[in-house]
């Protein structure tokens, strides 16, 4: 076969409306107003390609609010895309970023848009070929992938312990912890993850996570990744706004601890800023923001060339990002721990964009590791059902 041509290009959008209100994890900015919007529900948009040789290609478009802004972008450049070839996947990559480069698009929604759309197209291109998406981004790298949990939010000490234990029992090797509930008293972070290092131990590798909750307050997030390097934490996961690259700087040039960022950032254009001022320590960036396998590659490349490990972002993205991110990352020499999110915004309504999205799970995870299956592409067949009822009119 020396091509496969577009046929038709679908996006979905999925918004899954929360019954309770809960309440945003409380280190986020502005969390007190966020309960009626970013975590009013679960949604996504999935991007399906057909070809001229009936093979389906799957992709997802990160989203966190308005799931069809990243739909009618698509449905408005799919035009461009039929009748091209899924295997001249870079090639069609560079078409949709040159489409808007110049318009003042290539963060957000736009390059959000792309990434379904491109890791749709690899989907396709490895099922073209009939072999697993890893086989077409460079082959296996790791026999299984390293796996933490993710992620202690703050509770009852009691719960907050059980859940280490339980996260223990069952094989997990590190956890990551989400700190930053509050800012006039750091020391309560500080206490809280003391509690976990003292319950599970010194062999569990553990990670704290602020998510910008210190915005541009260095000091504090200074004094708190002191004590976390006191504590053996491995990283410092988002101390300090996104676009705060000097604070980032600085605090990466006076702690020893590793700082971990990267999934709020979009294509390398991004990621170069942050390892030329010496930023970040660990990236991680999430394929169906950052524009897609296409830019996940030139950047692992980027990080490679630096020294700097790749750890993915998955989130509460559904089973299609994480199906495609551990395709992804098996292939890529410096992956460093994958993402394996165990918790989902409300304990009384599972996320079911994750949990029953595909008909077969691609999730194995076994003793501490993610073992990645052989299917064709990134393995996903989509459970009809599921989109049917979460579709966004
Ligand atoms: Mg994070």
């Amino acid at each position: 076969m020396k091509q496969n041509r577009i046929t038709n290009i679908e996006a979905i959008s999925l918004y899954v409306p929360l019954k309770e209100k809960i309440d945003a994890p409380i280190s986020i900015p502005h969390a007190s107003v966020l309960a009626d919007t970013i975590f009013s529900g679960y949604r996504t948009t999935l991007v399906r390609i057909q070809t001229e040789f009936g093979i389906e290609g799957v992709g997802e478009c990160m989203v966190r609010l308005a799931p069809t802004a990243t739909r009618d972008i698509i449905r408005d450049i799919a035009p461009m895309l039929i009748g091209r070839d899924v295997l001249d996947r870079e090639a069609l990559w560079e078409l949709m970023y040159g489409t808007m480069m110049n318009r003042g698009h290539s963060r957000g929604f736009y390059t959000e848009a792309m990434s379904g759309l491109d890791i749709a197209i690899w989907d396709a291109a490895a099922k073209t070929l009939d072999v697993p998406l890893y086989k077409l981004v460079g082959g296996r790298h790791h026999e299984k992938l390293r796996a933490y949990a993710s992620s202690i939010r703050f509770r009852d000490m009691d719960l907050v312990l059980a859940q280490a234990r339980d996260y223990k029992t069952r094989g997990f090797k590190a956890i990551k912890i989400k700190i930053g509930r509050n800012l006039e008293r750091p020391e309560l972070d500080i206490d809280f993850v003391r509690a976990i290092r003292e319950d599970v131990g010194d062999e569990m590798k553990l990670m704290v996570d602020a998510n910008c909750a210190y915005g541009e307050d260095i000091g504090t997030a200074l004094r708190v990744g002191r004590a976390m390097q006191d504590l053996d934490i491995y990283w410092f996961e988002e101390p300090l706004s996104p676009d705060n690259i000097d604070g980032n700087a600085a605090l990466a040039a006076a702690l020893d601890i590793n700082i971990a960022l990267g999934e709020a950032d979009f294509m390398m254009y991004g990621a170069r800023e942050f390892i030329a001022k010496k930023a970040v320590d660990i990236f991680q960036p999430n394929i169906s923001r950052t524009g897609g396998i296409t830019e996940a590659r030139r950047i692992a490349a980027l990080l490679q060339a630096n020294h700097i490990p790749y750890a993915p972002h998955t989130g509460s993205c559904s089973a299609v990002c994480l199906a495609a991110t551990l395709q992804f990352s098996v292939a890529l020499p410096h992956f460093l721990m994958f993402e394996y999110m165990q918790s989902d915004w409300s304990k009384n309504q599972p996320n079911p964009l994750r949990h029953d999205l595909l008909k077969q799970p691609v999730e194995i995870f076994e003793d501490g590791f993610m073992v990645v299956p052989e299917r064709p592409g990134i393995g996903v067949e989509l459970n009809e059902d599921i989109v049917d009822n979460w579709r966004v009119a």
